[in-house]
C-alpha cells in the first residue's frame, strides 16, 4: 500500500510518499510560497536527483496537483499512476478534546476541526485546505488526520487544568493540550523497542527540542504530563518563544509599552527565547558557537536554555516518581552533543551518567549515550512524525474496510 503524508501550512505544503510494504520513502518534497508570486516546488525522489521548479501556485489544490504530477512524471516520478496512492495522511495541529487518536476524515471530522479554528487559528485552517485539496485531486481515496495534541489526551484533569476560574474551561475549553504528540509517541515507542523492554513498565521523559521544544512524561506508554499548554508558548525556553513566565509580565508590558494583543503575542512567540537573550540568533548552532567563543549574550542564552530544560526533567522525574529513560530528539536534541552533555551533567542526582564519547558520535539511528552504570538510560532517537502518520493512516484505513 502506498500512503502519501501531507503537512500543510498556510503558505507551504510538505509531503512524503511511503511504500508501506517496507515503510520506505519513495519521494519527499516541499511546496513553498503558496499564494505568492513565485512558488517553489522541491521534489526529491529516493535515489534520484532533486528537482526544483518555480511557478505560480495560488492555492493548496494546485500545489497537490503539481506534487502528483511530479510523483508520476516520466523522469522524476516514482509512480506509474496516481491510482497507486491508496490513502493520504494529514498532520493537524489541534484536535482539542474531540480527538484522542488519529481519525478517518468524514464531513463530521472536518466540521470538528473547523470548530477548533479558535484554538489554532494559524494551523488548523491550512490543514483543512490540505484535506480539501487532497479530496479534489484524488476523489475516492481515503484521508486520515493525525493530531499533534491527541497523544496528550491521556493526561488527568489535575494535570491539564489551570488553577484559574473553572468557568473558563467550561466556556472556552482553556486547559493544557500540549503539542508534538506524534513525535513524543513515536520516540517513546522506539525507545522501548530499542531497549527491548515492554513500554508498559517504563517511565520515559521525551525531550523534543527543535525550534519549538516540549518535554513529555510518558508513563506506561501514555502521556501523563507535557510542557506545552493551551498553545505551544508554554514550557521550555525555545528558539523564539519565551516558554514559562509570570502571566503578569504580559499585562504589565502591554500597559507600560502600550502593546496590543497581537503585538504582545508576537513578542512572546517570535522575538523571545534564545533570539531575545542572545540578541543575535534563534539557532542553537549559533548560540553554542558564541558560547564556545566566550560571547556573554550567547553564553547567558545557552545557560538559561539548559537550566530550564534541566528543571523540567527534574519536574517530570518527580511527576512519575522516577525515570528509567531520557530521550533526546528533534533538531537540537538529535544534533547538539553539548546541550545533551551539559543537561545530563546536572542530572547525576538521578543516577544519570553520560558516556561523553558515545554522546559525540553522529548517526541517524537510535542510540544509547549513557554508560552501562547509568541508572537512567539516555538515548538519542531521530524523530519521524511522517512515518508515525503513515502507520496510523494505514491502520485506520484497513480497520475501516
Ligand atoms: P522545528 O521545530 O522547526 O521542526 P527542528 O526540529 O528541525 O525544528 O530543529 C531546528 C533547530 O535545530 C535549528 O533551529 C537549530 O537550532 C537546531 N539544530 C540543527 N542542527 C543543529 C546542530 N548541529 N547543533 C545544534 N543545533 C542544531
Amino acid at each position: 500500500m502506498k500512503v502519501l503524508v501531507i503537512n500543510a501550512g498556510s503558505s507551504s505544503l510538505k509531503y512524503q510518499l511511503y511504500d508501506m510494504t517496507n515503510e520506505s520513502v519513495l519521494a519527499k518534497g516541499l511546496v513553498e510560497r503558496i499564494g505568492m508570486d513565485s512558488s517553489i516546488l522541491t521534489h526529491k525522489p529516493t535515489g534520484k536527483e532533486e528537482v526544483t521548479e518555480v511557478s505560480e501556485i495560488l492555492e493548496h489544490t494546485t500545489a497537490i496537483r503539481k506534487v502528483l504530477e511530479k510523483l508520476t512524471d516520466k523522469e522524476h516520478g516514482v509512480l506509474s499512476s496516481v491510482d497507486e496512492i491508496q490513502a493520504v495522511g494529514h498532520r493537524v495541529v489541534h484536535g482539542g478534546e474531540a480527538f484522542k487518536g488519529s481519525a478517518l476524515v468524514t464531513p463530521e471530522v472536518k466540521a470538528e476541526i473547523r470548530r477548533l479554528f479558535d484554538l489554532a487559528p494559524l494551523h488548523n485552517p491550512p490543514a483543512i485546505m490540505g484535506i480539501n485539496a487532497s479530496e479534489a485531486n484524488m476523489p475516492g481515496v481515503p484521508n486520515v488526520v493525525a493530531f499533534d495534541t491527541a497523544f496528550h489526551q491521556t493526561m488527568e484533569e489535575k494535570v491539564y487544568l489551570y488553577p484559574i476560574p473553572k468557568v473558563l474551561y467550561k466556556k472556552h475549553r482553556i486547559r493544557r493540550y500540549g503539542a508534538h504528540g506524534t513525535s513524543h509517541q513515536y520516540v517513546s515507542r522506539v525507545a522501548a523497542e530499542f531497549l527491548n523492554r515492554p513500554i508498559e513498565e517504563l517511565k520515559i521523559i521525551t525531550c523534543h527540542i527543535g525550534n519549538g521544544a516540549s518535554l513529555t512524561a510518558v508513563k506506561g506508554g501514555v502521556s501523563v504530563d507535557t510542557s506545552m499548554g493551551l498553545t505551544p508558548l508554554e514550557g521550555l525556553m525555545m528558539g523564539t518563544r519565551s516558554g514559562d513566565l509570570d502571566p503578569t509580565v504580559v499585562t504589565f508590558v502591554m500597559n507600560k509599552e502600550e502593546l496590543s494583543i497581537s503585538e504582545v503575542n508576537s513578542m512572546l512567540n517570535k522575538h523571545s527565547g534564545l533570539l531575545a537573550i542572545s540578541g543575535s540568533s534563534s539557532d542553537m548552532r549559533d548560540i553554542t558557537d558564541g558560547w564556545e567563543a566566550g560571547k556573554p549574550n550567547e553564553t547567558l542564552a545557552f545557560e538559561m536554555y539548559e537550566y530550564r530544560l534541566r528543571k523540567y526533567i527534574g519536574a517530570y522525574a518527580a511527576a512519575m516518581n522516577g525515570v528509567d529513560v531520557i530521550v533526546f530528539t528533534a533538531g537540537v536534541g538529535e544534533n547538539s552533543a553539548i546541550v545533551r552533555e551539559k543537561t545530563c551533567e546536572n542530572l547525576s542526582y538521578l543516577g544519570v551518567e553520560l558516556d561523553k564519547e558515545l554522546n559525540k558520535v553522529r548517526s541517524g539511528e537510535p542510540r544509547r549515550i549513557s554508560t552501562p552504570n547509568s541508572k537512567v538510560e539516555v538515548l538519542v532517537i531521530p524523530t519521524n512524525e511522517e512515518l508515525m502518520i503513515a502507520r496510523d493512516t494505514l491502520r485506520i484505513v484497513q480497520e475501516s474496510k
